[in-house]
């Protein structure tokens, strides 16, 4: 229906399937990855919503008092300490307390890479000496924010939380700040730390091991995956592999979806870590799981906004989101790990729908999930009508996804950009600059996307280039889609669902102008099709309901006790059904906003006020709505 004609493009259902069969798989190396991502420290935000975004979380990252971050680890490894206790899931009876901590040095270390910010690399370098002089007073290796007494109860069977995914945590900022700040004390500790892991699981048979990946464990099969590729010890793969939970991934193997009743992110962690294994042994079994597992979640278990879950579950059959609808669904924690797993498919296969979900969730899922104001994070991301974000307060929560949104909004340069030998992929509209040194290039994006349906890029070079720039075109944008190189219009143009391709010796100063309209669009539920969400281009467009009863203490969560969720303190108000006059959403929705993207329905009973999902904060809202044929 859109699709054109185009020269010179690549098809973007060939594409996979003829890189797939270039895999190289050299001695235990691993497969040759189709599209390579960037390291964080190569691309730098222009300004826009993204670099916005990053100095708030950059705020709230230097708001966080380090000696109360180090209180309890202190307290655990018998030193002195007079700092206030944290609140929330930090507080000194919590059984997670000591996550933020390393949620927190991986912010640190995410967000020093991305800016070059000497700020909180000083602080994540005090926070690993600090935490050192823990770990040397603990004298084992073992380095935490609670006893080992916790670990005794997850070996026999006790009633425990999940020590494992916290100490995931810890040993995950610890490598980050090796990794992404070039701490070398992070990778002594974080190796005490592993030897201790090691000493703690060589005991246990297969079934003893078996019953302790029951309980949540992060990603501890990933880090230690990465912390092997990082050290080249293969003792360490060994270990990981230990962390594998077979349980959980022979049905996936199998290509079968057995994820009804299971918490969702328990498990995406632990098929980032199988994505791990592929990569690193070439052992297809883990591709078919990760990339079953990753078609299953976007396109049977995904909202319109690309996240998942309800109460944190999958509580229903695959295509069933109809009734899955609250205000506990997608927990902020499942959209950040499954933009991490979607890196690693997309650069399996340089699918465009892979970065087309990525988009999709990145704009409705992470980028609204942080108060302008003072950064707090949302847990869940409310997709009930009439109910509104319900943000956490200040040193009172520290919820998982305080945790993950920390990183998330510090590495917001992420999978902008690919590269494989022959070129490059531009796979996000955010106005940055890429240092793509490999080629002597920069490659300068500038932009206002969303507000502006297109990108500006500009190459950089000393000297001319040969390389294929690849631009997405996204599956949304419309017949309108062109691009001009340098001034002149070019011929033909990718159909939506691939990449437009331009393989040609650039020059300092070539410039090529791409312009994505975008339309409105509705989004049906798979069983049911008259709940539908309204998009327009990636975003989702939620309507305003107002802020009747949202007094400020009502607007934020209340402290939370330990393992248990925020509560909404007033209720819902009810959102109007619509009526679909003629063929499309352009026949009873109307664009209202000159520069905002702001929309109105027409001629409705009660017509609402749409604007994008990631821009509403304090407001009442509804995502989906009923909508009839006329
Ligand atoms: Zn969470």
């Amino acid at each position: 229906m859109r699709r054109r004609d185009f020269l010179a493009t690549t098809a973007a259902a060939a594409l996979p399937l003829r890189r797939l069969a270039r895999l190289r798989l050299p001695d235990g190396a691993g497969p040759a990855l189709p599209a390579r991502p960037f390291d964080l420290d190569r691309v730098r935000l222009g300004p826009g919503p993204f670099r916005d975004a990053m100095q708030v979380n950059r705020r709230f990252l230097l708001a966080q008092d380090p000696d109360r971050l180090l209180h309890m680890f202190r307290l655990t490894a018998g030193l002195p300490s007079t700092a206030e206790p944290l609140g929330g899931w930090e507080a000194p009876v919590n059984e997670l307390r000591g996550h933020y901590t390393g949620h927190y040095l991986s912010a640190l270390a995410l967000m020093s890479a991305s800016e070059g910010d000497a700020e909180l690399k000083a602080r994540g370098d005090r926070l690993v000496t600090e935490l050192a002089a823990c770990q040397r007073a603990l004298g084992n290796g073992y380095l935490s924010a609670f006893p080992e007494e916790l670990f005794d109860r997850l070996r026999d069977g006790k009633p425990v939380w999940a020590p494992f995914y916290t100490l995931h945590k810890i040993m995950a900022g610890l490598l980050d700040m090796h990794a992404l700040a070039g701490n070398a004390q992070a990778l002594e500790v974080l190796l005490g730390m592993t030897r201790w892991v090691a000493r703690w699981t060589q005991p246990l048979g297969a079934e003893a091991m078996a019953r302790v990946l029951e309980r949540e464990y992060g990603g501890m099969n990933e880090l230690l995956y990465n912390l092997s590729a990082r050290t080249k010890q293969d003792w360490l793969r060994d270990l990981a592999h230990r962390f594998d939970h077979e349980r959980f991934f022979a049905p996936l193997a199998m290509g079968r979806d057995e994820l009804k009743g299971l918490h969702a992110n328990t498990n995406i962690p632990k098929v980032i870590g199988g994505a791990r294994r592929y990569e690193l042994t070439g052992e297809p079994r883990y591709r078919r799981v990760a990339e079953y597992f990753w078609r299953q979640i976007t396109t049977q278990r995904a909202y319109c906004t690309g996240g998942t879950s309800n109460g944190e579950g999958w509580e229903e059959e695959p295509g069933v989101l109809s009734t899955q609808l609250s205000g506990y669904t997608q927990e902020d924690c499942t959209t950040y790990n499954m933009l991490k797993l979607t890196r690693h498919v997309f650069g399996w296969t340089a699918d465009p729908a892979a970065a087309d979900y990525y988009e999709r969730a990145l704009f409705n899922g992470i980028l609204g999930s942080q108060h302008p104001r003072d950064g707090e994070k949302l847990y869940y991301v409310n997709l009930a009508a009439g109910l509104w974000k319900l943000f956490g307060t200040p040193g009172q929560d520290y919820w998982c996804c305080t945790g993950t949104m920390s990183e998330a909004f510090a590495k917001l340069g992420d999978s902008i950009y690919f590269q494989d030998d022959a070129g490059l992929y531009v796979n996000l509209f955010i106005a940055s600059e890429l240092d793509w040194r490999e080629r002597g290039v920069r490659l300068v994006q500038e932009t206002r996307f969303p507000e502006e349906p297109g990108t500006t890029l500009t190459v950089r070079a000393s000297r001319p280039a040969r390389f294929a720039l690849r631009v997405r075109v996204p599956y949304w944008t419309t017949s309108g889609a062109a691009a001009r190189l340098n001034g002149r219009p070019l011929d033909g143009f990718a159909a939506p669902g691939g990449y437009f391709v331009l393989d040609r010796s650039w020059k300092d100063g070539d410039r090529l102008e791409v312009t994505l309209p975008m339309h409105l669009h509705m989004h049906p539920m798979p069983d049911d099709p008259t709940m539908q969400a309204i998009l327009y281009g990636p975003l989702v467009l939620v309507g305003r309901l107002g802020t009747e009863g949202l007094t400020p203490d009502v607007l934020r969560a209340a402290p939370t006790q330990p393992r248990t969720v925020p509560e909404y303190k007033s209720g819902p108000v009810a959102a109007p059904a619509f009526v679909s006059r003629g063929s499309g959403p352009d026949d009873w929705i109307v664009r209202t906003g000159r520069g905002a993207l702001e929309f109105r329905t027409t001629g409705q009973a009660q017509d609402v006020t749409l604007v994008p999902f990631h821009s509403i904060f304090d407001e009442r809202y509804a995502v989906y709505w009923r909508v009839s044929e006329a």
